[in-house]
């Protein structure tokens, strides 16, 4: 009914616009970095639901003029923004067969099922977590970190928590992470019920890593006062700098004081397919649980995200239910026990380990970790542009793969510099040359450059600074 009525019309639609998605990522070097949206286009889509059909071809024409060109630019080689991936043109691919195969990967016995069993395992081996393990691919890391927040609570008072909710001495829980955690970690602090102030958030020292020593003796100060410490959560690459916590030494603390350790390695856990980047990420192999995501540094087309438990049981013991029309059988569709849906809250599940699968069989994961030290050698190669330019200073150390610096307009200081450099980056992002972000790092605002990129070379961080160094004097 839905189908096209015509199918040959329909292959030379689609023909064309596969052609043009191509077209788009062949000169994506030569589009604008970003465009404003014009307001024109806001009112466009601001359209009621039609009731009448435009066709695919009206549809199309739709998306050609008023969502493609203005699209985010994170798939541009001068992206350096937030933490944003840039997707592959393969990965477009694999999303387009996956929609065309629609599979529901929730569970049962399909052919999806056993791919994104696969990608999990390849994932477990990486970091040497036990074939017993638990995983699922989630939308991104901030629904992995919540999913590791509810096992460990489910770890700390046992599944009668389910039923109970939190009472008592359930509300006595503390966990533990750096000032510098994503902010979705104290999120899901708030949406477990858990409370965020119950999540004590504890001062970096100079290298933007969580001392453990601090951890140590916060652990000490809340079991004194009748708190029942349970969680521990490390930083592989944070969010503002690219720090990477002490894993090792956290993880020891942790076994000694009974706490599930989780390792929030957004986009710093991928480094570990870097041999030379691995010795950083020491320890990561010891966490309870792992949350990142393939959609950062692994360049896999958002959504795709992922979350790892050492103990599988646990995790399907916080998510697992069973009613009747989800009865398993020994054979047929049915089976395929145990399902996806019972190690998150998703029942149905698209099937986003494709890309991830597709990622990895194409380019081999060697590859994908030489294009992630690539990233790490160019962000050192703006520190050096940066520290050779007197105009320039770096803000914090360069550890990873983002660059913090700010322009030292003369005659500014404090608040007044603070505000220069934050209006420098929105010029910068409005020129359409390339896109940083802004942050606070030790209480100074700053030009970030995150660079998660396999576009990009080393011309485009020279011509992102003398896109800086211009704008700044104008
Ligand atoms: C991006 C990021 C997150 C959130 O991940 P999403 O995929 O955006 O949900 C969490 N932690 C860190 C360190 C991140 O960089």
């Amino acid at each position: 009914m839905l189908d096209p009525s015509d199918w040959s019309a329909f292959r030379a639609q689609s023909h064309r616009v596969l052609d043009d998605a191509l077209d788009y990522l062949e000169r994506v070097r030569d589009e604008p970095a970003w465009r404003e949206v014009p307001d024109d286009v806001k009112t466009r889509l601001r359209a009621p639901m039609p009731q009448e059909p435009a066709g695919f071809e009206g549809a199309y024409r739709e998306f050609s003029e008023a969502i493609f060109p203005y699209n985010g630019a994170n798939v541009h080689p001068r992206f350096f923004g937030w933490v944003q991936g840039t997707g592959s043109a393969s990965g477009a691919i694999a999303e387009l067969l996956a929609a065309t195969m629609n599979a529901n990967v929730g569970g049962r016995n399909h052919g999806a099922v056993y791919v994104e069993r696969q990608v999990i395992d390849w994932f477990k081996t990486l970091f040497g977590f036990p074939p017993t393990a638990g995983g699922i691919t989630v939308t991104g890391t901030s629904a992995a970190n919540f999913i590791a927040v509810l096992v460990a609570r489910t770890w700390a008072l046992g599944t009668r928590v389910r039923e109970s909710g939190l009472a008592g001495d359930a509300l006595r829980l503390t966990a533990y992470a750096s000032a510098d955690a994503h902010s979705c970690v104290r999120a899901a602090f708030e949406n477990a019920g858990l409370g965020s102030a119950m999540l004590r958030v504890l001062p970096v020292d100079e290298r933007h890593r969580l001392p453990t020593a601090a951890v140590a003796a916060a652990i000490a100060r809340d079991r004194a006062a009748g708190y029942r410490p349970f969680m521990l959560i490390g930083s592989a690459g944070t969010v503002d700098t690219g720090a990477i916590d002490p894993l090792d030494d956290l993880a020891e603390l942790a076994r000694r004081e009974s706490l599930w350790f989780h390792v929030d390695g957004a986009f710093g856990a991928m480094a570990y397919l870097a041999p030379s980047l691995q010795p950083l990420l020491l320890g990561i192999e010891r966490a309870d649980s792992i949350a990142f995501d393939f959609h950062k540094w692994l360049h896999v087309p958002y959504d795709a995200g992922c979350v790892l438990v050492r103990d599988g049981e646990m995790q399907r013991a916080t998510f697992s239910s069973a009613t009747a029309y989800l009865t398993r059988t020994q054979r047929g569709l049915s089976s395929g026990s145990p399902w996806f849906a019972e190690f998150g809250p998703d029942l149905s599940r698209g099937f986003r380990a494709l890309k991830v699968w597709f990622a990895i069989k194409e380019h081999g994961a060697r590859k994908l970790g030489e294009a992630i030290a690539r990233n790490c050698a160019q962000a050192q190669y703006l520190k050096t542009l940066v520290e050779r330019d007197p105009a320039f200073e770096l803000v914090a150390p360069v550890g990873l793969n983002i660059v913090c610096f700010r322009y030292a307009a003369p005659g500014l200081h404090g608040e007044a510099l603070d505000r220069f450099n934050e209006e420098l980056t929105i010029r910068l992002q409005e020129s359409g040359i390339a896109v940083a972000s802004s942050t606070t790092v030790g209480g100074c605002r700053a030009i970030r450059v995150c660079i998660v990129n396999h576009r990009s070379c080393d011309e485009d961080f020279d011509v992102l600074l003398d896109a800086l160094r211009r704008l700044a004097t104008e």
